[in-house]
């Protein structure tokens, strides 16, 4: 089942639900589509085309907002699916200081990195390589919990680029 990305009334993205729940939003008028993927769902007594972004029409408070959540997706977003190391492109998760050193699995702690350059570096540290890494840093803004359900559509990526999301178009059509 396809997903619809669904916006605070301000705008800012909150969560990722069916699209037969966003559809059912709308319909309630609780919400409105800003964005139709074209594909039409059926009900008892009406086709609609099915939301791949909705805006909530009352403005609904979020009371508390846990950390980001450190995903494989996500860290690769962040790094721009980079090489940490070397810039190449990356296709593993590296512990900037291995867990056999200790290393927690946070955001702080862990960058993409290319498969020889996570190789070469085994468990050893950064400083042992003589290497260089611009510290990573833990990703804020909305956007970035989107992107931690793993899930994406090319139409949402507009809506998260405002809130968070730098670099997100390669993202949504991974
Ligand atoms: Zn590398």
């Amino acid at each position: 089942m396809a997903h619809a990305l669904v916006l605070n009334a301000t705008y800012e993205p909150l969560c990722v639900v069916p699209q037969r729940r966003a559809l059912v939003l709308v319909l309630a008028r609780k919400a409105v589509a800003l964005e139709d993927t074209g594909v039409v769902l059926h009900a008892a007594t009406l086709t609609v085309d099915a939301p791949a972004v909705v805006r909530l029409v009352r403005f609904v408070r979020v009371p508390y907002r846990g950390p980001v959540p450190l995903t494989r997706r996500a860290v690769f977003a962040r790094d721009g699916g980079r090489c940490a190391y070397c810039g190449g492109t990356a296709a593993t998760i590296d512990h900037v200081v291995p867990r056999s050193r200790g290393g927690n699995h946070e955001w702080h702690n862990v960058v993409s990195a290319c498969r020889r350059c996570n190789h070469v570096k085994a468990d050893r540290m950064v400083s042992d390589l003589g290497w260089r890494l611009h510290p990573p840093q833990e990703p804020t803004g909305a956007a970035w919990r989107i992107l931690g359900t793993g899930r994406s559509d090319p139409r949402w990526v507009p809506y998260l680029e405002a809130y968070g999301g730098q670099d997100l178009a390669g993202l949504a059509t991974a």
